[in-house]
C-alpha cells in the first residue's frame, strides 16, 4: 500500500452535518469530497426507492465498480460522506468518522429539511440508537473509528482541527505527501 494520502469516512444519521464537515475539510486539505449520494444519482446507481421512507435503493455493486475505478484506493486523497459505510473495503479507508447529534437537534434540522412521518421518525430512531456507530465498529478497526460531535459551529472548527492534525500525522507516518512537497 502506497498511498501518498488517507481516505476518510464521513459517516452518520442525515442531518446530523456531513456535508458540512466533507466540504470545509475538502477545502482545508485539498482532498476530493465524493457525496456518495449525489454519485448514486448522477450515475444511476438507484434500484428504487423505499416506499415508506422514500430513501434511495443503492446497487452497491455497481457504486463499488465506480469507486474501484478512481485512484481512491492507489492514491488517497478521498472524503467519502455516506449516511452508510460498512460496504467500502477497510483496505481503501484509513479513518471513519462517525458525527453525533442531540435528538433535540436532529429534530429541528430534519424537519427544517422537510423530513416528516416514517422518514423522520427512522432517522430519529437511528440516530438515538446509535446505528452508524455500531455499523463502523463492526466494520472497521476499533482505532479508526472516531465519534465527534455536531451540534455548533464551535464543534464543527474543532473536529476540522482535529482531523487536519491527524492527517498531517498520516502524511508523516507514512512519507506521504508532505516529503513530496504536496501537502499544505
Ligand atoms: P448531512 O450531510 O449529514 O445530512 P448537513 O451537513 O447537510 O448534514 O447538515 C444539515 C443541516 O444542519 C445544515 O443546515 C447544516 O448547516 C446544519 N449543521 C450541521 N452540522 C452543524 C453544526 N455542527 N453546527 C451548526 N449547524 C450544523
Amino acid at each position: 500500500m502506497a498511498r501518498k494520502n488517507p481516505n476518510i469516512i464521513i459517516t452518520g444519521t442525515p442531518g446530523v452535518g456531513k456535508t458540512t464537515h466533507a466540504e470545509q475539510l475538502a477545502r482545508a486539505t485539498g482532498f476530493t469530497h465524493l457525496s456518495v449520494n449525489q454519485i448514486v444519482k448522477d450515475e444511476g446507481f438507484q434500484e428504487g426507492k423505499d416506499e415508506e421512507t422514500g430513501s434511495l435503493i443503492v446497487d452497491e455493486d455497481k457504486l463499488l465498480d465506480y469507486l474501484e475505478s478512481l485512484p481512491l484506493h492507489s492514491q488517497g486523497g478521498y472524503i467519502l460522506d455516506w449516511h452508510a459505510c460498512d460496504l467500502f473495503p477497510e483496505r481503501w479507508i484509513d479513518l471513519v468518522i462517525v458525527l453525533r447529534c442531540d435528538s433535540t437537534i436532529l429534530y429541528d434540522r430534519l424537519t427544517a429539511r422537510g423530513y416528516k412521518g416514517k422518514k423522520l421518525e427512522e432517522n430519529m430512531d437511528s440516530e438515538i440508537m446509535q446505528v452508524l456507530l455500531d455499523e463502523a465498529r463492526e466494520a472497521y478497526k476499533e482505532e479508526i473509528v472516531v465519534e465527534l460531535r455536531s451540534e455548533s459551529n464551535e464543534d464543527v472548527e474543532g473536529n476540522l482541527e482535529r482531523v487536519e492534525m491527524w492527517v498531517e500525522g498520516w502524511r508523516r507516518d507514512n512519507g506521504g505527501a508532505d516529503r513530496e512537497g504536496e501537502g499544505k
